[in-house]
């Protein structure tokens, strides 16, 4: 796609057929929206609190009574299938539900000092960028908006290029639900244009960025010129390990998921499976049936696991990483219109190989052998990223020894979970800077002011 076109293309994944044309925001048109945003943040953080959270409640109910429409919209776009496209429009509502909480809560301090009174006060930042990833057009948008308006700031939402329609149908529910005009617009564009225009403009304090690392250490640097604050949500190539002593047939059942969900267009996707030598060739035994199983096809059918990669060019470069002839377990994928790629995990892949070590992002796994525990975490740490990871073993001083040092933030012991809206999520290494959800998800869109008042005037 150029990055001159004023119009993106939106097409279904699973069909290639051209959904919707939409308009490009170009810098001049961004300069506009923080204008406008800025405005709206001045009237909104002056909103009495109980106010701004009652709003953002009415926006959550909104979404909740849209969460169909919203899925089916997810699934047409982004080619995810139903039952996770209403899981990630139900989050959006919980989260917002959960930060309009935080509204009435975002307290300062008062700290004893001599001849006054000390107090702190979270102020909002102002004007807040959000740009999101195609892989997770929904949920990524709001967990970098939500707690943002519930500080009291404005928000500017770039989607990425292939997936604006529910950035773009998500503010016009806030509309509905009556927040005020301008303060959460959507920039439909291209990143080095839409996206470089936000990350530049020095009317915008924060950028919240989910993506590639090599983008994120571009959006880093530039934003350095304003001291731009950022929350960076970047790559991963996170660790499955498998110990002998775990429960091998629950862990081989719950490993392909791990990889697969979304296609493995996943930031957290478990791709590198790591199983204790002494029962590597059982594991592997159990797991064959669990990825021969898994239903891939129309994401539009309840039925199906898995569906499509997002683009040709995605499917071009997982197609890269999967030379032929190698060993492994294959699944099948639909043939015809589309971009299927089936389930499939390497054997014999040498630990520094570029599939072992670098970010698929495509239903690609590898399985490597490994001795021990240090062994185990030294493979899991072999990579730059460190985003999640999971560790499979009965024993509960393992789980925590390993679970404490391996280098990611979101780890999970005899389970693939990631993410809830409730506790925080985000990456060591070059998997990120910062923090979202959580308790703390307002905190990262404030700015504390220390204020002393004198008692002796
Ligand atoms: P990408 O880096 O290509 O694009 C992400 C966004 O940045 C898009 O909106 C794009 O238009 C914009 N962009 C591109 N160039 C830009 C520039 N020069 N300035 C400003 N904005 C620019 O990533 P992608 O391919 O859309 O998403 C996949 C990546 O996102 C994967 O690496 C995945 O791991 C990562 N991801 C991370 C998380 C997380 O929470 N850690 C979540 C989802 C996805």
């Amino acid at each position: 796609m150029s990055h001159d076109s004023t119009e993106l293309r939106v097409a279904n994944p699973a069909t290639e057929e051209v959904i919707a044309t939409v308009e490009a925001v170009g810098p001049a048109g961004v300069d506009a929206a923080v204008r406008r945003a800025t405005r709206a943040q001045t009237a909104w953080a002056a909103l009495p609190p109980g106010d701004r959270a009652r709003l953002l409640r009415r926006f959550a109910a909104t979404v909740d009574a849209h969460v169909e429409e919203l899925a089916r919209l997810e699934v047409r776009e982004a080619g995810h299938t139903l039952g996770n496209a209403r899981w990630e429009a139900a989050n959006v509502r919980d989260l917002l539900d959960y930060t309009a909480g935080g509204v009435e809560r975002l307290t300062g301090r008062q700290i004893p000092v001599a001849g006054g009174v000390d107090v702190t006060f979270s102020e909002p930042l102002g004007v807040v960028g959000v740009i999101a990833p195609w892989n997770f057009p929904l949920p990524v948008a709001a967990w970098g908006t939500a707690p943002a308006l519930a500080a009291g700031n404005a928000v500017l939402l770039k989607p990425a290029e292939a997936t604006p329609l529910t950035a773009l149908r998500l503010a016009g529910l806030a509309l509905e639900a009556g927040l005020p005009e301008d303060l959460l617009q959507v920039l439909p564009g291209h990143g080095p244009v839409t996206g470089n225009a936000l990350v530049e403009h020095p009317g915008v304090a924060k950028i919240v960025f989910t993506g590639s690392t090599d983008v994120g250490r571009r959006v880093w640097a530039r934003g350095a010129d304003h001291l731009k604050r950022v929350t960076l949500e970047l790559g991963g190539k996170s660790p499955n390990l498998v110990f002998a002593d775990a429960d091998l047939e629950a862990a081989a059942a719950a490993a392909p998921l791990s990889f697969l969900d979304n296609a493995g267009q996943d930031c957290c996707a478990r791709s590198r499976i790591l199983v204790q030598r002494s029962v590597h060739d059982r594991f592997l035994d159990l797991l064959a049936p669990h990825i021969e199983a898994v239903r891939v096809g129309d994401p539009a059918d309840e039925s199906v696991d898995m569906g499509p990669l997002i683009s040709r060019a995605q499917l071009d470069r997982v197609r890269g990483y999967v030379p032929d002839g190698l060993d492994g377990i294959r699944g099948t994928a639909p043939d015809g219109p589309g971009h299927w790629f089936p389930p499939t995990v390497l054997t014999g892949v040498a630990p520094d190989a570029r599939v072992a070590v670098e970010e698929v992002f495509g239903p690609v796994a590898v399985v490597l052998p490994f001795d021990g525990e240090d062994d185990a975490v030294r493979l899991a740490n072999a990579t730059d990223y460190g985003l999640a990871g999971s560790i499979w073993t009965r024993d509960v001083g393992r789980a925590l020894r390993v679970s404490r040092a391996v280098r990611a933030g979101n780890l999970s012991v005899n389970s693939h979970s990631s993410v809830r809206y409730w506790t925080p999520f985000g990456g060591f290494k070059q998997s990120g800077v910062g923090r979202e959800l959580g308790p703390d998800a307002l905190a990262a869109f404030t700015e504390t002011k220390n204020v002393f008042i004198s008692t002796e005037a």
